[in-house]
């Protein structure tokens, strides 16, 4: 199942991603169309994805919004990819580095990226929302808390994250923009390779990341686990798993976004999501 959010409505997308169906009508109002609701009761989702339905709405990705738009929580997770732990001459994590996103930086899956500074990258992503709650959960059990995954980026600030010792990894990755993700999450049932997905990032074609979220130093097995450890994981909550080596300061000269740049992140077989730097 794949599921999208369209001007704040919770909606299936049809198989072939070309249409959506408001889920609150198709189900007779019995389901509401807000989105957190929609992941605190995902198991009816998913059983009226498995009738048929008129998919009767177009589904155009610049017109969607972020799958989990006002997400309870969201996390990101740092040098998670030994490539990426290397190339920032930081020690590999013993757990995973854990830093809040904060929710105002949310942007749609297709929005434009305000640039303010020289130091702006970009960081390409495995995406992960939360349906089932809980505290606790054993590694064993965790992806059948997630509602599905998608592709998104991590931009980053760099001289707001670096502007102190240590560095505030929150801000530096909060600004108005900064948090893109979608365009419609995929359930992990339709994913056969979910441990092994490759992930790309382009600015303006070129290609800076290319890996696989099999190279995860705490897969995102590990990394639920770890958060429900101490906190309660909730129904519509955002986790970015962290990124692979590539980032735009770590290369000799460093390459930051400007103004125009177009960066486009893959995760193969799930989506792709294209934010244009403003
Ligand atoms: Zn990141």
């Amino acid at each position: 199942m794949k599921f999208a959010v369209l001007r704040g409505r919770a909606h299936l997308v049809s198989s072939d991603c070309s249409a959506l169906a408001d889920i609150e009508t198709i189900s007779g109002g019995t389901i509401s169309s807000d989105p957190n609701y929609c992941f605190s009761v995902w198991d009816q989702v998913q059983a009226l994805a498995k009738q048929k339905h008129n998919y009767n709405i177009p589904c155009i990705p610049s017109e969607l919004d972020a799958p989990s738009p006002r997400p309870p929580q969201m996390f990101g997770i740092g040098l998670n990819y030994r490539s990426h732990a290397l190339e920032s001459g930081m020690d590999i994590p013993k757990t995973p580095l854990t830093f809040p996103k904060f929710l105002s930086s949310v942007n749609s899956p297709n929005g434009d990226i305000p640039i303010d500074s020289s130091t702006v990258d970009f960081e390409s992503e495995l995406v992960v929302v939360i349906a089932k709650p809980g505290r606790d959960i054993a590694t064993e059990n965790a992806w059948s808390h997630i509602a599905g995954v998608c592709p998104g980026q991590d931009i980053s600030d760099r001289g707001v994250q670096f502007a102190s010792v240590p560095p505030q990894f929150g801000l530096g990755k909060s600004k108005r923009g900064y948090s893109p993700f979608g365009p419609w999450l995929t359930t992990p049932d339709e994913i056969p390779n979910k441990e092994e997905l490759a992930i790309l990032c382009t600015v303006n074609g070129e290609e800076m990341q290319n890996s696989t979220t099999g190279d995860l130093i705490f897969p995102v097995s590990d990394i639920i686990h770890y958060l429900s450890s101490i906190v309660e994981l909730l129904p519509g909550d955002v986790i970015f798993t962290g990124t692979p080596g590539g980032v735009g300061v770590s290369r000799k000269p460093p390459v930051f976004l400007k103004s125009g740049d177009t960066v486009v992140t893959t995760l193969a077989g799930v989506g792709s999501i294209t934010n244009r730097c403003i």
